[in-house]
């Protein structure tokens, strides 16, 4: 695996292996390194000849500066996964190659998938995501880049940020990884105890609950019965639990059974803001 720290160093590489009429498929990632992110490089792996992962930790994205100075960053472990994973080319990034102190930083007018569920709870996160991936994506200009459903609507964003730019990339969204209690995996698992974390499997089986019980409840009572379960389980605080339309995540008031729903979940465990979701 060849590390590249400099845009410039990295472009030049891209640009010889492409003469070479190699395929890139590339996995945006903030690092501390688990079994999700794992699952998105295979599939990256299998879809194109070489495969990039950047480790950013995007001060951007971040409006909680408590969220972003806990953050875990694991370098050196995660780097060791890469090779073991066979990945070609990681890029490890300082903040002022990705923004330098010169640059403006865009905004995209990205309509109410910006200010919904995450967005309401965290201003400014999603622009702040789009701003870093449209850079990598002008950087390396991958054939694919692969994303986890865990951040659904940040999948969302991320299409209607390719509306906007034209970028000729194809996203791929990969299925949740998820521990053997369900728990979804997350780079936040690490800063929950044990007994959170055995807590923290609430989530999924009220997901669950929720997703058996859809074509006979009340789309309300059953967002009252998820929040009471999630509740009664460790967790202090629910941001939000939405069931909505998959396709433009519109709430639901009547589930209809010929449109995929979605369940989508963010709650607080001790000091740590878990999320989650699962399709119907
Ligand atoms: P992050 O490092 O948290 O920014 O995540 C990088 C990518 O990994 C994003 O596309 C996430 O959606 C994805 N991801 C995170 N956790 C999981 C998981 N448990 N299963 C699958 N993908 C995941």
């Amino acid at each position: 695996m060849i590390i590249f720290k400099k845009v410039n160093d990295l472009k030049q590489q891209l640009s010889a292996f492409r003469k070479q009429g190699k395929t890139f498929g590339f996995v945006p990632t903030m690092g501390a390194l688990h079994e999700g992110h794992l699952s998105l490089i295979r599939l990256a792996r299998s879809k194109s000849d070489l495969t990039i992962c950047s480790i950013f930790v995007n001060p951007t994205q971040f409006n909680d500066p408590e969220d972003f100075n806990k953050y875990p960053v694991t370098t050196a472990a995660d780097i060791q996964l890469l090779e073991s994973e066979g990945v070609d080319i990681l890029f490890l990034p300082s903040v002022e190659e990705i923004y330098p102190p010169d640059s403006q930083p865009k905004h995209y007018a990205l309509g109410t998938v910006e200010t919904m569920l995450e967005g309401a709870y965290r201003p400014g996160h999603f622009q702040g995501v789009c701003q870093v991936i449209d850079r990598f994506l002008t950087i390396i200009e991958p054939d694919i880049i692969v994303m986890g459903q865990k951040d659904y609507q940040q999948v969302m964003v991320i299409k209607k940020l390719l509306e906007l730019t034209g970028q000729q990339v194809r996203l791929i969204t990969c299925p949740t990884l998820r521990e053997f209690t369900g728990l979804a995996r997350s780079s936040r698992n690490t800063r929950l105890t044990d007994e959170q974390r055995a807590q923290a499997s609430i989530i999924y089986s009220a997901l669950l609950y929720g997703k058996n019980h859809l074509a006979t409840a009340s789309p309300g009572l059953l967002i009252a019965d998820i929040t009471a379960k999630i509740l009664s389980n460790g967790f202090y605080k629910c941001d939000y639990v939405a069931i909505c339309n998959a396709d433009d995540l519109s709430p639901i008031e009547v589930y209809n059974t010929n449109r995929t729903a979605i369940i989508l979940v963010a709650a607080f465990i001790g000091n740590v803001r878990l999320i989650d979701n699962i399709l119907v």
